[in-house]
């Protein structure tokens, strides 16, 4: 990876529906979405990675900075040399990453932030709610149990929310997280559409 690789961030509690945000951004012409979550899970559980995973994430806690951004580069360069993700043409859409200021650091090597979406929700029982949902219909040992749960909201607080400390206030922009999706997409590409003006190529060729 050489140029710095053009990115918009998706940042928020767990539950507030980056996920979900994020899948229906990445099915747009232009954007390459990469969540992490997905990407943890997507390790063999029996190979080394995905038993280190594993042993974070059922405790509710950040798998270790060193092995997230390694991880993170290989699976980016392989989207890139598969032709998932072209770098001229499309914004890549981070979901879940970076998840604390080393991470927010080290990422500066790589990519350059056109636009940070902070998902919000004042409700955090209102989001636990959901991940309890959420666990039933997907199978996430991480979701599954309360105390879990409100051991990932610690974190947040703790070490998550500082990544917004890291960048320039004039690229974060707060978009309330509740309310029908479909309005919730309508502003998130509000700040998106602008952000990337002039920074892309046609991704239909
Ligand atoms: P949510 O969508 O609920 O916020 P994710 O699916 O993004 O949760 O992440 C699930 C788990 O994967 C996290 O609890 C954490 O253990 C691990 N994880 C994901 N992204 C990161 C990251 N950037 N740094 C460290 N751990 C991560």
């Amino acid at each position: 990876m050489e140029a710095k690789l053009k990115s918009i961030l998706l940042f928020g509690q767990p539950g507030v529906g980056k996920g979900t945000q994020g899948a229906i951004l990445g099915t747009i012409p232009g954007f390459c979405h990469l969540a992490t979550g997905d990407m943890f899970r997507g390790l063999d559980r029996e190979s080394e990675l995905g038993r280190e995973f594993l042993k974070y994430s059922t405790k509710g806690l950040l798998v270790p900075d060193e092995l997230t951004c390694r991880l993170w580069r290989q699976y980016v360069q392989g989207l890139i040399d598969t032709n998932k993700y072209l770098p001229g043409s499309h914004a890549l859409l981070l979901d879940g990453i970076p998840r604390s200021p080393v991470q927010a650091k080290t990422l500066d090597e790589h990519i350059e932030v056109l636009a940070i979406i902070h998902l919000v929700c004042e409700d955090e029982e209102e989001l636990i709610q959901r991940m309890k949902r959420r666990a039933e219909i997907q199978n996430r040992p991480d979701d599954a149990d309360e105390s879990v749960i409100r051991r990932r909201f610690e974190v947040f607080h703790t070490d998550t929310s500082r990544v917004l400390e890291h960048y320039d206030p004039s690229l974060i922009h707060t978009v309330t997280a509740t309310g029908a999706p479909g309005k919730i997409l309508l502003n998130i590409l509000n700040v998106v559409i602008p952000a990337m003006e002039g920074h892309f190529g046609n991704p239909l060729g």
